[in-house]
């Protein structure tokens, strides 16, 4: 590929709402480009990556021996309603209708579809075992898309699904999908931890999330650096031993002071289980006297529950909580920098820190901000003084230093972004839609599945996080939209640099090299500043000086600066 022919689109900026890293470098780099809440146009760039995570995926999913087939975006409502997730299912489920007025889904994920094919067209035992699989348009309308590719609301997925004979075999199948999981993160070249999660009434211990190690992950993951012991916070928290818990020896000798609120207390005064994931809003107000003076601030609780509809406010003051010390205004101000009477505008993500002298170990992860919409921030910990980012986990029930169920060591906390979820179903869908096949002896049985998703359009997002600087991206080989940048210097004045840099590419070319020539005759420092942002993980530098020294300059993404190579070892160091 030339670059003048190809599309390139970089940004000194990333727009406002951009939060992190990679969706900041994702808008710069010119690899994505907004069109709505949660829904992005890949662009050029950004297609060439999701096409080689697809082409991963699709590699070894063929070599696990699932075969592919393509599912509709748009289904008739009636499979769902089989189901009964078409009623079940909250608002993320986009339903939309026909021009008769019939009801479709726009399909979030395709257990029904598949296993209407499956009920039609698995007849035998002698038929099974097989897993079908598509790399297909999701979407999901998402309460809070953001992040750019990694929440969005429409967004690719590889969602793949097993059909067995008996649970013996469904369970092998989730064995082979779970070490083909392995292979393809594997060759992503991430970090990443393959993490027990919740599998619902059915489905036993079979549940795994593979996820990327990255501190602005949504998830909270809980392993033992001692044994192999690993899960995400749900799975980790239903574990533990019910009810509040007792807070660690040493915290509670720097925290706790007798007579003060518990966890419970709270959990009791805010009227919802002590595990509840309750989002908040915190307002402060102020009451001034005639002159203007503030007499009085207070700091004000706004529950929301479920989903976050501004209706539906549950107001009150923390008054059990005595001990409680109210942030004043003037320091919440101070905090965030920000005018009276509001609390984070959009835009800043310090946590907010109102002190407790007390141990008020609440819930997570709040959103907070003034009573008005889309003036919040989130992620805010309320509670004791904690750091980031381990401050969410922290107060959680399941805490660092905690012994693990294995028994084998402590428990350690990290951040992780899902990137993969296999999970076995059993018999929850072939039964709500009598999906049968006959067994040995002639008997109709349900079918066992099944079902394992990867986010296709989500990794290059995590791959990002793990993977950069403050220059830009850093992309892994397997990912990068181009391997390789040819980099010719004065390509207009120099036949010699001219020459070699097209001998080079078509030699990469030849070579099966995914390679980009530079000939958009940009400056050097333009052009380095853009193949540096876009991430491409070799450049071969071509310009007049070294080729009077019979070389050319190799220098990888992550290298502090290039070395001197003779033009014929480069396919050496990009293979
Ligand atoms: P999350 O917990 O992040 O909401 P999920 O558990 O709802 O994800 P699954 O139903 O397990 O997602 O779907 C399989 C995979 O699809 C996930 O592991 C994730 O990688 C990806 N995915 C889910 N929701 C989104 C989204 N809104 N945008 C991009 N990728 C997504
Ligand atoms: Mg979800
Ligand atoms: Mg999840
Ligand atoms: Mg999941």
């Amino acid at each position: 590929m030339k670059a003048s022919q190809f599309f390139i689109s970089t940004l000194k900026e990333a727009p406002a709402d951009a939060e992190v890293v990679s969706h900041k470098l994702m808008m710069r780099a010119g690899l994505i480009k907004k069109l709505g809440a949660g829904i992005y146009n890949y662009m050029p760039m950004g297609l060439r990556v999701i096409r080689k995570v697809e082409a991963i995926v699709r590699e070894e999913m063929n070599r696990a021996g699932a075969v592919e087939l393509t599912m509709p975006v748009v289904q008739p409502a009636e499979l769902w309603q089989e189901t009964g997730r078409f009623d079940k299912m909250g608002p993320e489920l986009l339903r939309i209708q026909d021009r008769h007025g019939r009801d479709f889904v726009v399909q979030p994920t395709s257990e029904e579809v598949i296993t209407d094919i499956a009920r039609q067209e698995i007849k035998s035992y002698k038929q099974l075992p097989k897993n079908f699989y598509q790399i297909q348009t999701k979407f999901r309308d998402e309460r809070r898309p953001r992040f750019g590719l990694m929440r969005g609301r429409e967004f690719t997925m590889k969602d793949a699904y097993s059909f067995d004979k008996d649970q013996a075999a469904a369970k092998a199948s989730y064995q082979v999908m779970a070490q083909a999981y392995r292979r393809i993160f594997d060759r992503f070249g991430l970090t990443y931890r393959a993490v027990a999660a919740d599998s619902g009434a059915i489905g036993g211990d079979l549940s795994e999330e593979f996820q990327v190690i990255a501190a602005t992950g949504e998830d909270a993951i809980v392993y033992c650096p001692g044994s192999d012991y690993a899960a995400n916070m749900e799975k980790a928290e239903a574990l533990a031993p019910a009810g509040p818990r007792p807070a660690p020896a040493k915290a509670m000798e720097k925290t706790a002071t007798p007579g003060k609120a518990t966890c419970a207390d709270v959990a009791q005064l805010l009227d919802v289980p002590l595990s509840t994931t309750v989002k908040s809003l915190v307002l402060a107000t102020d009451e001034t006297n005639e002159a203007g003076e503030i007499v009085k601030s207070q700091v004000w609780l706004l529950l929301l529950r479920g989903d976050h509809d501004m209706n539906e406010i549950k107001v009150g003051k923390v008054p059990g909580l005595a001990g409680f010390r109210f942030a004043t205004l003037g320091e919440i101000d101070e905090h965030f920098g920000c005018k009276p009477g509001y609390l984070g505008p959009i835009g800043l993500k310090k946590p907010l820190k109102i002190v407790a002298d007390r141990e008020v170990a609440l819930m997570a992860d709040w959103i907070c901000g003034a009573n008005a919409p889309d003036f919040h921030i989130t992620g805010v910990n309320w509670g004791r003084d904690l750091p980031e980012p381990d401050a969410v986990a922290d107060l959680r029930n399941v805490v660092a230093g905690d012994r693990s169920p294995d028994g084998k060591g402590e428990l350690a906390i990290e951040r992780g972004i899902e990137v993969g979820h296999v999970f076995y179903l059993g018999t929850k869908y072939s039964r709500a839609m009598n999906a049968t096949f006959l067994d040995e002896t002639g008997k109709p049985q349900p079918l066992e599945m099944g079902c394992y998703g990867i986010g296709v359009t989500r990794l290059p997002a995590a791959a990002i996080e793990q993977n950069h600087d403050e220059r830009g991206i850093i992309w892994p080989d397997a990912i990068a939209p181009f391997t390789v940048v040819v980099c010719p210097v004065g390509m207009d004045r120099s036949e010699a640099v001219k020459a070699t840099a097209e001998q080079l590419y078509a030699d990469l070319l030849a070579a099966g090299v995914d390679v980009i020539l530079d000939d958009r005759g940009e400056r050097p420092g333009a052009m380095f500043a853009d193949w540096e942002l876009i991430g491409v993980p070799h450049r071969v530098t071509i310009g007049d000086k070294s080729l009077k020294e019979g070389v050319v300059e190799y220098q990888h993404r992550r290298d502090a600066a290039a070395t001197k190579v003779a033009a014929a070892d480069i396919l050496a160091h990009v293979k």
